[in-house]
């Protein structure tokens, strides 16, 4: 079996892509460039002339109701669960994401635009290890019957459930043991979905401005809208691994552990980010380059809080 640790890895080279933001309607122009070690995720946007960096970790999360959204100083950008994903899922810790505005395109409403973004800009290997939080303990988030928990595994796993009194869904339940290749294969093409009285409310309401059948599958009472139909008859679970899988990349560190979701959301998922950076005696941080691997919960919290503390490095071409 491979190893589940590795090397820190970036993009090759930098590459664009342009498309229109899900809930501002605004054309956007979306660049990767590679970062190096020890970087992590970093949004710039350009507006005016001026240029703000922000950290894809929960410190700079910005409550929304509808997507996961960054904010520093009232510079905010949203809907950056998908783009996490793909670099999640890809396992690209150190990149440069620069916008020339507040979303990240919707692209088709999954991953997929953005896996292969990736994968055109080449895979780099870095000189620095890549630290991974390996959780010791469960630790559970839940809001009435919905939760989110993570246990101990040996490899990474996520098993989603969701629930819906939809004919084309009701109860759909997915495991995927995280890999690039099953990403690829299995999470990254799920697109995004609502229900078509949801999405005539948020229409009138004026948010969603960019959503269509392009981008959304919208569910009707009996049916999909989009002609092209489904592209995983589960499809919608495996869209909320997707998301979860972008939300936590919010830790900023890979995770070596079970998660186990049922009927979450964005918000739940985010809390359980906070909660196990609260909960730092229930996981240590392994394969970091500063110290030999450790059960010390001590070092976890020690070694976390240099990653958290540590200024971001701002590549001198901003
Ligand atoms: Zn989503």
């Amino acid at each position: 079996m491979e190893p589940v640790v590795r090397q820190q890895q970036s993009i090759g080279r930098p590459i664009t892509c342009s498309g229109i933001g899900l809930h501002t309607g605004q054309p956007v122009t979306l660049t990767l460039r590679p970062a190096p070690p020890d970087t992590g995720i970093v949004f710039v946007r350009h507006e005016a002339g001026e240029s703000v960096s922000l950290s894809a970790s929960i410190r700079n999360l910005e409550p929304t109701e509808l997507c996961t959204a960054l904010s520093v100083d009232g510079t905010n950008i949203k809907t950056v669960e998908h783009l996490l994903a793909a670099l999640v899922g890809l396992e690209i810790d150190n990149v440069y994401v620069e916008l020339d505005g507040g979303e990240v395109p919707v692209m088709d409403g999954s991953a997929g635009p953005f896996a292969r973004l990736i994968r055109a800009a080449g895979i780099v290997r870095q000189d620095r290890r890549q630290p991974f939080a390996k959780i010791l303990r469960p630790i559970e988030v839940a809001d009435g019957d919905r939760r989110v928990v993570i246990e101990p595994s040996a490899t990474p796993r996520i098993t989603y459930s969701i629930e819906y009194d939809h004919p084309l869904i009701r109860r759909q339940t997915y495991r995927y043991d995280l890999s690039v290749s099953a990403f690829e294969r299995e999470i990254a093409e799920a697109r995004t979905f609502g229900f078509l009285k949801e999405v005539e409310q948020l229409w009138s309401r004026g948010l969603g401005r960019g959503g269509s059948l392009e981008n959304t599958i919208v569910l009707s009472e009996r049916g999909v809208l989009n002609e092209s139909g489904l592209r995983f008859q589960d499809e919608f679970v495996r869209h909320k691994i997707l998301d979860l899988i972008g939300d936590l990349a919010l830790l900023r560190v890979p995770f070596i552990g079970h998660l186990i979701a049922d009927r979450s959301g964005h918000a739940l998922h985010t809390k359980l980010v906070e909660k196990i950076l609260d909960q730092t005696d229930r996981w240590v941080l392994i394969n970091a380059d500063e110290r030999p691997v450790t059960a010390q919960p001590q070092s976890s919290r020690h070694v976390y809080a240099h990653l958290r503390n540590t200024p971001l490095p701002v590549p001198s071409a901003f």
